[in-house]
């Protein structure tokens, strides 16, 4: 693992977060993107070598609005970039923890991406991303 590419926050309203971390950040969004596939919207912002990824979920029936409705709103993941992502995968099978999706999906900000189980990392929710080249 390369190193922390993001931090994945849940929001309930993405306008407002968007304007409460533009004033935190002092920077503004550099990208909003909706991934029709997770069934949420997006906003990214460059924190130095990192970035935040602010999420919002689109209706009832998506994981963020199923995260907030049983933890509120709060970090939903942490995001290690990868070079090999398949590879890594593998690794991680080998080791017992519990991979999500059993191939790497496309998610936001040109990503392949996959989640680990936060059953099997201390109740956290790890998400790997490999850059689409
Ligand atoms: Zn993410």
């Amino acid at each position: 693992m390369k190193k922390i590419e993001h931090i994945g926050i849940a929001v309930s309203n993405l306008e407002e977060a968007n304007k409460l971390y533009s004033s935190l950040l002092n920077t503004k969004p550099y990208k909003q993107e909706t991934v029709d596939s997770e069934g949420v919207v997006t906003s990214f912002f460059t924190c130095k070598d990192t970035k935040i990824e602010l999420i919002q979920g689109i209706g009832e029936n998506n994981s963020i609005a199923k995260f907030i409705s049983k933890n509120g709103e709060g970090i939903h993941h942490i995001a290690f970039e990868v070079d090999d992502i398949i590879y890594e995968m593998k690794r991680l099978k080998k080791l017992g923890f519990k991979v999500i999706n059993d191939v790497p999906k496309k998610g936001a900000d040109n990503k392949l991406i996959c989640f680990i189980h936060p059953k099997s990392t201390n109740y956290v929710l790890i998400e790997l991303c490999q850059k689409i080249k």
